[in-house]
């Protein structure tokens, strides 16, 4: 059995040899403390760390789950629960483990916890009489040991499908870094696969939609690609490269995103972008780290090769001129992309660039607009709205541009404002006032601001204006929610017996403003609802608290702008 053992782990380190390299990272992490959080043989991933999701750089590494929900989670390594956290959707249902040698594993949308700490966070929910709890237990509460059994693998929250989301954070800074970093092995033998390049006439400006750039078809498989249409690009003054690439591992899995990008110029490296660990304040700069405008317009996902003077992430190294290139003879350069996996498998895209001389080009610019910076606080004020957005808002310049347009013919109780547009890219949300018509009158309260698009940027009324904070720029008016929420049931009514039906399901949903609570109550006493926001379903299952008899319902849902649905019935046990 040792003899075996042993010759497995040569024969492994064999093949790891032919394959793997080592991959660009800033720090070295434990290689053994941690086991895998499932005992799925072969794990296979869904979703890798960092890959390119909307509005976000994917956080940890998605277990496939055989489309099944409750496969025994463990715990990766010694520790105590520090975190509990419930909520209507993100994880839905996760646990956080301190370990003593500085990390954090995070496990996500959990079907269920293990008895003993399921028993805990239903007694902090009855106590707090909430369903969203976000709790940081004490270190002696709740120990574990490697291998224990925490919790059971599910679909809660914005999860599209069974699986196990895992994380490893620092402890102090709770920075996520790559799992895979820790020796979590995901077999993987296939280097990543590139589809695309593109070049982007910069020519000395901000980056925007109206930037220029040029596409070039790619060709190859196993590693090895090159430009298929053309034998060299020309280029013209400044300019950057993108490229679009995915990365698959062995087995069952998805389409998953790569480690490193890395661009050369005659040898030299002048860009490199990492996944190896990132703040989750700087998640949301994915937008600038792709070109943004074609993502909105095409879903295409290319990953340039140069920064915006905005952009907070601390993803990339070796920077030359931020990866803007310029060419200051006509003879030919070689140009290479090594795009690598976080195993290591390597995939070339080697290319000759050639400048046409020309320092000074024609390129569009932005449309007039007011010069809005990414290094300082930018403001319009108007008597009719306010724009504020901080400094730290945006990645790059660019002139923002302000439009008055009619009022709806109905629901409005303002002009439309359109404020820039969607296109650029904003790391935070903007504060916005709009100046209400004296028609708005009594509904003071219910007023909120709504995109044109229909939906609420939440809203307080202050001083003749409504205020919110959209996360998006867009075309914004004042509305108001008088309507409140809809509560339907789904298998209970008045006077039905419930006896052996184990819990009473609801549809929950509001118009505009969104649900602010739900509460539930069986013959007075508050009762554990739970909810699900992407189902829009609501449950209580039913324990040992219902007895067998008579029983009052009484379920309260209630709206962002306090809009009150109260739902009463019998029902017997
Ligand atoms: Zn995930």
């Amino acid at each position: 059995m040792i003899k075996q053992g042993i010759f497995l782990l040569l024969l492994s380190a064999l093949s790891l040899g032919a394959q793997a390299q080592q991959i660009f990272s800033t720090n070295t992490y434990p290689l053994v403390d941690f086991r895998p959080p499932l005992d799925i043989v072969p794990p296979a991933l869904a979703g890798s760390f960092g890959e390119l999701r909307p509005n976000h750089f994917h956080s940890g590494i998605d277990f496939r789950t055989n489309q099944r929900e409750g496969y025994p989670v463990y715990a990766i390594a010694d520790g105590y629960v520090s975190r509990l956290r419930v909520q209507n959707s993100g994880f839905g249902q996760a646990l956080y483990i301190n370990h003593p040698n500085g990390y954090t594993s995070v496990y996500g949308h959990l079907s269920r916890f293990a008895p003993k700490i399921a028993q805990q966070v239903k007694a902090l929910e009855y106590a707090k009489k909430t369903f969203e709890l976000d709790e940081f237990p004490a270190g002696d509460l709740l120990p574990v040991h490697k291998g224990d059994i925490i919790a059971y693998s599910g679909n809660r929250g914005s999860s599209g499908g069974p699986h196990l989301h895992f994380e490893i954070r620092d402890t102090k800074t709770e920075n996520t870094i790559n799992p895979q970093l820790f020796g979590i092995q995901i077999p993987d033998h296939i280097p990543p696969v590139i589809y695309s390049l593109y070049a982007y006439k910069l020519n000395k400006k901000p980056f925007s939609e109206y930037t220029p750039k040029q596409y070039f078809q790619v060709t190859g498989t196993n590693g090895k690609y090159r430009l298929s249409a053309v034998n060299k690009i020309t280029i013209s003054g400044e300019t950057g490269f993108g490229i679009t690439t995915t990365d698959k591992h062995d087995g069952n899995s998805g389409t998953n995103g790569v480690y490193s990008i890395e661009l050369e110029a005659d040898g030299k490296t002048i860009f490199t972008s990492s996944m190896e660990r990132f703040a989750f304040d700087n998640s949301k700069a994915i937008n600038s780290h792709i070109d943004y405008p074609t993502f909105l317009t095409t879903k295409r996902s290319i990953q340039k090769s140069f920064v915006d003077p905005g952009n907070p992430l601390q993803i990339y190294s070796n920077l030359v001129n931020s990866g803007r290139i310029e060419l200051n003879d006509q003879q030919l350069h070689e140009f290479k992309y090594i795009v690598t996996d976080s195993k290591g498998n390597k995939s070339i895209l080697p290319f000759t660039v050639q400048s046409d001389g020309k320092d000074v080009i024609n390129t569009p610019d932005q449309p007039a607009g007011i010069l809005f910076s990414y290094a300082k606080d930018n403001e319009l004020s108007t008597d009719a709205v306010k724009v504020v957005l901080p400094k730290g808002t945006l990645y790059n310049d660019f002139n923002f541009v302000y439009k008055v347009k009619p009022k709806p013919a109905s629901g409005a109780y303002s002009a439309i404002y359109q404020i820039h547009n969607n296109l650029t890219p904003l790391h935070t949300g903007f504060n916005l006032w709009i100046k209400a018509d004296a028609s708005l009158g009594n509904l003071k309260d219910k007023a909120v601001i709504v995109s044109t698009g229909g939906s609420s940027q939440g809203g307080v009324y202050e001083d003749g204006y409504v205020k919110a904070t959209p996360r998006n720029f867009g075309s914004f008016y004042i509305a108001v929610d008088t309507v409140a929420p809809s509560i339907i049931p789904l298998n209970i009514s008045d006077g039905k017996n419930m006896a052996g039906i184990f819990r009473m399901n609801f549809k929950i949903r509001d118009n505009l403003s969104g649900i602010k609570s739900f509460n539930g109550y069986i013959d007075g006493n508050w009762v554990l609802m739970e909810f699900d926001t992407k189902t829009a379903t609501l449950w209580h299952t039913f324990d040992e608290l219902t007895t067998k008899g008579r029983h009052q319902l009484k379920l309260v849902v209630v709206d962002m702008k306090e809009n009150t649905r109260t739902y009463s019935i019998t029902f017997y046990k």
